[in-house]
């Protein structure tokens, strides 16, 4: 396990960048979102993620903690849809696991993360295979976990996650929606990527930039 910590201001700068990330890929999460769902989000993401910015901004938060409240509690009360309460959620509990403190060690990270997961099983209930942004969420932690676990950098742990949650957004072209607004179209949602996998696959992509080098 790595022995590197991250700063709040690294945390920051994570969620800047999959802030950007969504900017740029709004119209490819919302293309997704038509083909399988009502085409609303990347829309969903950026008006999250904006306001997310915005808040941070506005009154910096003074504790990691603090930093993933406001996060999750600006994405529930922005976002709205099936996304919202998952990703707030995700932050919400990834802030009380954190706790007041102005760094974590890559243990406490993914003690952090995992929690965030299981706060989107909580809520969502979703399963390996059902076609959701967990089939890209689970693995990338799995990933990360064994990479840490392994005595891999920081920076290789979170290329890992990047990837595993790439190939986890691929795969779900393949499967039929079991949750969500998907599921409603039954074997005609195969063929398409999960839209929430797609922007869980960013999510991880801003992770891995962010760390490339520590
Ligand atoms: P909505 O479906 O309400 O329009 P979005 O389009 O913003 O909301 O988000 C859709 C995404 O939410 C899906 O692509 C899927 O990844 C995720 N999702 C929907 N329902 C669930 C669920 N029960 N568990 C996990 N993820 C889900
Ligand atoms: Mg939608």
């Amino acid at each position: 396990m790595t022995s590197k910590t991250i700063s709040l201001n690294q945390l920051v700068a994570w969620l800047n960048k999959f802030s950007e990330l969504v900017s740029a890929q709004c119209n490819y999460l919302t293309d997704l979102d038509a083909a399988i769902g009502d085409a609303d989000h990347g829309t969903n993401m950026v008006r999250g993620m904006t306001a997310v910015m915005n808040a941070i901004t506005a009154a910096p938060p003074s504790t990691i903690g603090d930093l993933f409240k406001v996060v999750g509690m600006t994405l529930v009360s922005t976002v709205g849809g099936a996304s919202g309460p998952l990703y707030g959620t995700f932050f919400l509990r990834m802030g009380v696991t954190s706790g007041a403190v102005s760094e974590l060690n890559g243990a406490q990270l993914l003690m952090a993360l995992n929690a965030g997961m299981e706060g989107v099983v909580a809520r969502g209930k979703p399963l390996a295979n059902d076609k959701t942004l967990f089939d890209a969420l689970a693995p990338a932690l799995h990933a990360f976990a064994i990479s840490l676990n392994s005595c891999h950098s920081l920076s290789d742990a979170a290329l890992a996650a990047q990837t595993a949650a790439a190939v986890g957004r691929d795969a779900t072209a393949s499967l039929i929606a079991r949750k969500g607004r998907a599921s409603y179209l039954g074997e005609r949602s195969i063929g398409h990527i999960d839209p929430g996998s797609a922007s869980t696959a960013l999510l991880f992509e801003a992770f891995a930039e962010v760390f490339s080098g520590e």
